[in-house]
């Protein structure tokens, strides 16, 4: 099997599947992780993304507070909390989902300096930080253990179905051969799909930025996720006297190698600065990436209605590394036709089929 891209997405499944198929990831960029892996926000947040979307996180859970040895001697997840803020009605969080009322003056103890607008909060306990890079390179690495090779700067320019196999060519004249391609290319998706003759879903990358700031205040360490019910910014603690803010924007765009806009950046400080009275001090860093949508906002896993041997695994949005554990065992027995494994239990393969779109 040769799976595009060696993100997440890519590595995680190809984890999954390269101790009982011959596989092989191919990565355009010269390292792994590039693009949206190596750019996310890090946290783990189940209410986030619908009840779909919080049946893969929920599921991911275990492994990622424990894993198996064989795969991390260490856990991924460091606790941290969120705090949906509101300044009228609570957001409704999926009823799975553990959460309780915070009133203003735990709110005023919890964040202080928060201006008197923000009356109340939802608190959502499980929320965490991901450790992504020590994720992603786990998965790599248990891939290559498992037999699996990735070959970087290896850029897949076209694709066509012969008999029962792809007969790949990469931008630098490889050619290679595989009965069965993995779309696991991000942003990239339909780009891959039509350069193989495959229809597009419509998987839209759209951009999000990310501002380190310093400010004047200490202690900000295990600042709990702090977003808004309105869904307008989020911010965490990074460092004692920094945060990591992000707009919550969400920019249609075509694939690339993303960049923050100066207006993006203004944005999230004016949105910052209208929750808490921290003085600003200065913008250690900003970053941009990209999440890619599929038309109803879930994932898509399973293997193309229309043409044989084409899997796509792609469309995770802004969950797919809390989702990754679950998402990528879920898309392996998928592959292989096999059972699911027992994580998967109350998750519905279905809802993530490229079946559910009608490209008539
Ligand atoms: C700012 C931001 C914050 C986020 N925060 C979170 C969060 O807190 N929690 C969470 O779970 N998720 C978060 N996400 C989402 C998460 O990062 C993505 O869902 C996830 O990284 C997608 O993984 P991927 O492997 O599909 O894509 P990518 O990591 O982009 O990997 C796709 C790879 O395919 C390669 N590729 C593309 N075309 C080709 C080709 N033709 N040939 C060879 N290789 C190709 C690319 O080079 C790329 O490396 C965030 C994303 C962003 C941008």
């Amino acid at each position: 099997m040769i799976i595009v891209g060696g993100g997440i997405a890519g590595a995680s499944l190809g984890a999954e599947i390269s101790a009982k198929r011959r596989t092989l990831i191919i990565e355009g960029e010269s390292h792994c992780g590039y693009h949206s892996t190596g750019r996310s926000a890090a946290f783990y947040l189940e209410s986030y993304g619908g009840a779909d979307v919080a049946k893969l996180t929920t599921a991911s859970r275990a492994f990622l507070m424990s894993p198996p040895p064989e795969f991390s001697d260490r856990g991924f997840l460091r606790m941290r909390g969120d705090l949906h803020i509101a300044r009228g009605a609570l957001p409704e969080l999926p009823p799975s989902i553990d959460s309780r009322l915070v009133e203003r003056a735990e709110l005023e103890h919890l964040i202080p300096g928060i201006k008197p607008e923000w009356r109340r909060a939802l608190f959502e306990p499980g929320c965490a930080d991901i450790d992504v890079a020590g994720l992603h390179a786990a998965y790599l690495s248990r891939f290559r253990r498992s037999g699996g090779t990735v070959s970087t700067d290896a850029r897949l320019r076209t694709g066509s179905r012969s008999k029962d196999k792809w007969e790949l060519s990469l931008e630098d004249g490889t050619l290679l051969t595989a009965p069965i391609l993995v779309n696991a290319a991000g942003a990239w998706a339909d780009n891959v799909a039509l350069a193989c003759g495959v229809a597009a879903l419509g998987v839209a990358p759209k951009r999000r930025t990310m501002v380190q700031l310093r400010v004047g205040r200490g202690g900000l360490k295990d600042l709990p996720l702090v977003d808004d019910a309105d869904g307008t910014f989020y911010f965490k603690g990074e460092g004692e006297h920094t945060i990591w803010l992000s707009p919550h924007d969400e920019i249609p765009t075509d694939p690339c190698d993303a960049a923050p806009e100066e207006i993006d950046i203004a944005i999230a400080i004016d949105r910052f600065q209208s929750v808490v009275d921290w003085p600003i001090e200065r913008v250690e860093r900003s970053w941009a990436g990209l999440r890619s949508f599929a038309p109803d906002r879930l994932p898509v896993y399973g293997f193309d209605p229309d043409v044989p041997g084409f899997f796509w695994c792609a469309g995770q949005g802004g969950f797919g590394i809390q989702t990754s554990p679950a998402a990528a065992k879920s898309a392996a027995a998928l592959l292989l036709g096999e059972a699911p494994d027992a994580m998967l239990a109350g998750v519905d393969p279905g809802a993530f089929s490229p079946r559910r779109f009608s490209r008539s």
